[in-house]
């Protein structure tokens, strides 16, 4: 905890950063992320029905706040897999800060999806999955937790992901709109809230274990769950609201002590070369399906970059 600072002036400015924070002495700890730029490139470049760019935006925010957290050079993966109008919502945040989201909509579901109200998960993707994945790198074991797509929203699929999979007690809000700018442009904003019961190593306790909660512990958890509950959906997107200030607001009568900031950005580390890699795979009856006008277009699933890769006079190879 050395790089603890005591709250004091919020400052201003604070588009496409997480920042940490503690509540009090109790063992409750949150994640505060407001995205700017980083999730109107993302949503820009799609052109998704606005309930699923809704959907797509909380996924960013929701990866930003659980990625930040890792401590080595990795990437935290957030899949869910549904039967409804999206097939599948997948958002990953690598360490450094890069941040992607996308969603995939089932072929002719356009109408459907485009009929949820705000960003209904359970409408969304139905009955599925929730995958979380830690890659830790090539040499590293994948860590990885699946349970059942439970809730009406991202936040409260979530929130039963950490009680299921981890047994840690979350509290999450989550929220995505178009905010008009200075320059009287709208634009894309998410922001989202965190705040979880992590007692530290070592003590008797292991993390999560809820049922031997200290009194004081349980109260300050309870407290702190309770009044990030009363978050607004402005609050966590208002351009002119600094973080600091909405955790000062929310958390003063325990205190609340920040951490240093981690950056996000949208980035996607597609290239031709992997796109040339993953068609290699493909046998040659099957890439010749893919031709039209004598090349293969391919797009990359999250940021829409277009890949031409044209066929050379003999009709069956590549030129790079
Ligand atoms: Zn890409």
């Amino acid at each position: 905890m050395a790089n603890a600072s005591p709250l004091t002036e919020p400052t201003e400015g604070a588009d496409d950063r997480v920042i940490p924070f503690k509540v009090g002495e109790a063992a409750v700890r949150g994640r505060i992320v407001r995205l700017g730029a980083a999730v109107d490139d993302i949503l820009q470049r799609h052109d998704f029905p606005l309930p699923v760019s809704n959907l797509v935006g909380e996924a960013a925010a929701l990866v930003a706040m659980l990625g930040s957290a890792l401590k080595f050079d990795g990437k935290l993966i957030l899949q869910t897999q549904g039967d409804g109008p999206l097939s599948t919502l997948v958002a990953d945040y690598s360490a450094g800060g890069g941040l992607r989201s996308t969603a995939m909509i089932r072929p002719g579901a356009e109408e459907t999806a485009a009929a949820a109200e705000g960003a209904e998960l359970h409408y969304l993707l139905r009955k599925g999955h929730m995958v979380m994945t830690i890659d830790q790198g090539p040499d590293m074991e994948r860590y990885q937790g699946v349970v059942p797509l439970e809730g009406k929203d991202l936040a409260t699929a979530t929130v039963n992901y950490f009680s299921q999979s981890e047994q840690i007690p979350t509290a999450i809000r989550l929220a995505v709109g178009r905010v008009q700018g200075p320059d009287g442009e709208e634009r894309w904003r998410a922001g989202g809230i965190m705040v979880q019961f992590v007692p530290g190593e070592g003590g008797d306790r292991e993390r999560g274990e809820a049922s031997l909660m200290a009194d004081d512990d349980s109260d300050a958890w309870n407290r702190a769950a309770t009044l990030l509950d009363t978050t607004q959906a402005d609050e966590l997107l208002d351009p002119t609201l600094a973080p600091e200030r909405l955790l000062y607001r929310l958390f003063r009568e325990d205190g609340v002590r920040i951490f240093d900031p981690v950056t996000a950005r949208a980035e996607c580390p597609c290239s031709k070369s992997r796109i040339a890699q993953v068609l290699a795979q493909y046998d040659r009856e099957t890439l010749g399906e893919m031709i039209e006008d004598g090349a293969i277009e391919v797009s990359c699933d999250f940021c829409r970059t277009v890949y031409r890769f044209a066929l050379d006079a003999d009709g069956q190879t590549f030129k790079e």
